[in-house]
């Protein structure tokens, strides 16, 4: 079979010869069938190639070199399976929540390279991370700088930490998108001064840096690197106001994937062109010049590297509408439902992995099992004919997928996650209920197999 002759829509086929192919058994990922995986693992099913991880990462870390090291943002995919092949590759981790920590231990990413960013922090997730002898504590607030102020002096400890600014009004102009409004995160910029204050108070408390981030989904290089650009403005404002050097800039994730027809794919060589003005200006400064820039990225990085595969129960008429019922829904896929705090609701690229060659029937809906018409996976979705059994695949679904669906509602058993690279796999989370693992007697992760035995 040749990639060029899919009938599948256009983001889709250019998924697939990025990512992908499409083999002689249909869809593969990691040189494998899709099919022969879920025959294996059964359905649904997470699928995610190790390799594709790799790649995102290599290319991104090329593109700022000499500029910014690359953090993966472990909310996107808090599976240690998946965190591990990044931490792997040199990328530190970013969390926002004390079992975020522990899940980046497991992922086997030394403390130093953690940074703890978030909104609410509590004493105990404190306490964990500065034991541990965490990197950096990005704080958001003024509870924030007093609670780990307080925590620091009791641990004994000196802590790094960075401000995360919300930015202010003025860096509304031209293509930036950011800040301004009023926002749980960060301290606002005019708070600035007041922030460097009440550091002041925290002997325990070491300013090192600042951590900026505004915006998630950006597909435009020049937005990304104006919103960079007003971050090094407000890191030399804050180095000034703390009268001293800063030693680490983050300039936050946000970085965008095409999830729908017509997206843009973000430009590496335009950020990378951008990068030597933004560079000269570190430079220039004094208090900038020995910083260690970072960005967070977790969408780009990982999204592209997941397929979230279900099987059909059912294909129905209603009143001239064709509805294919998998059985996998929006209780694993939020994100991919619209429901994930979308304005609009579009449809992720969706293929049948069996049929990639087979003409496409327009306007078909994919529902999931929920007794719910939220449970909408594809509204108006190009789908071959299908059949019970036949299997569909939603593409881009490596971030904010399973963690950040609701998995207890309705209680269908959780997905097994698999982890693919050149032709093996293995379970990185065997399938279960709700609440715990099945496993069935072969260690594999077919959540029916195991509860039959
Ligand atoms: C969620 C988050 C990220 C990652 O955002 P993406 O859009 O997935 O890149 C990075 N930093 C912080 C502080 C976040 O909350």
């Amino acid at each position: 079979m040749n990639d060029l002759s899919l009938t599948v829509p256009p983001l889709a086929a250019a998924l697939i010869a990025e990512n992908f192919r499409a083999g002689t058994d249909g869809l593969e990922i990691g040189g494998l069938p899709v099919r022969s995986l879920v025959s294996r693992y059964g359905s649904p099913l997470y699928l995610y190639d190790a390799a594709i991880l790799r790649r995102r990462y290599r290319a991104l870390a090329a593109t700022l070199e000499g500029f910014a090291s690359v953090y993966f943002s472990i909310k996107a995919n808090p599976n240690p399976g998946i965190a591990r092949v990044l931490v792997e590759e040199g990328a530190g981790l970013e969390i926002a929540s004390g079992a975020e920590f522990i899940l980046a231990r497991q992922a086997g990413c030394a403390p130093e390279h953690v940074l703890f960013a978030g909104p609410g922090k509590g004493r105990e997730e404190i306490d964990l991370v500065l034991a541990a002898g965490i990197g950096e504590v990005h704080l958001e607030g003024f509870d924030d700088i007093a609670l780990v102020g307080t925590r620091a002096a009791a641990l004994g400890r000196i802590q790094p930490v960075s401000l995360r600014i919300n930015p202010g009004a003025q860096a509304q102009g031209g293509a930036m998108r950011m800040g301004g409004k009023p926002s749980a995160f960060g301290i606002d910029e005019e708070q600035m001064a007041e922030a460097v204050a009440a550091l002041k108070q925290q002997p325990a408390l070491k300013l090192t840096g600042i951590h900026l981030f505004a915006g998630t989904q950006i597909l435009d290089a020049g937005v990304l690197l104006d919103q960079w650009r007003y971050g090094l403005e407000l890191a030399a404002r804050l180095a000034g106001l703390a009268g001293h050097a800063l030693t680490s800039i983050d300039l936050g994730g946000g970085l965008g994937i095409p999830y729908h027809a017509g997206d843009a794919t973000l430009d590496l060589a335009a950020i990378r062109s951008g990068l030597p003005a933004l560079r000269a200006a570190l430079e220039a400064d004094p208090r900038l010049r020995e910083a260690r820039l970072l960005v967070e990225p977790g969408r780009w990085l990982a999204g592209p590297a997941g397929l979230y595969v279900g099987a059909l129960r059912a294909v129905k008429q209603s009143r001239g509408q064709r509805f294919l019922i998998s059985d996998g829904g929006m209780h694993h896929h939020l994100a991919a439902s619209g429901n994930l705090g979308q304005v609009i609701k579009r449809d992720y690229p969706i293929v049948a992995p069996d049929r990639l060659t087979a003409p496409l029937l327009a306007d078909t809906q994919l529902v999931g099992p929920l007794c719910t018409p939220l449970d909408t996976l594809g509204r108006q979705t190009a789908l071959p004919e299908l059949a019970a059994g036949d299997l569909v695949a939603v593409l881009q679904s490596g971030a904010y997928g399973l963690s950040a669906s609701p998995v207890g509602f309705l209680s269908h058993p959780m997905p097994a996650e698999v982890l693919v690279e050149n032709g093996r796999s293995e379970v990185i989370r065997p399938a279960g209920t709700f609440q715990a693992p099945l496993v069935n007697a072969r260690g594999e992760g077919s959540f029916w197999a195991a509860a039959a035995e």
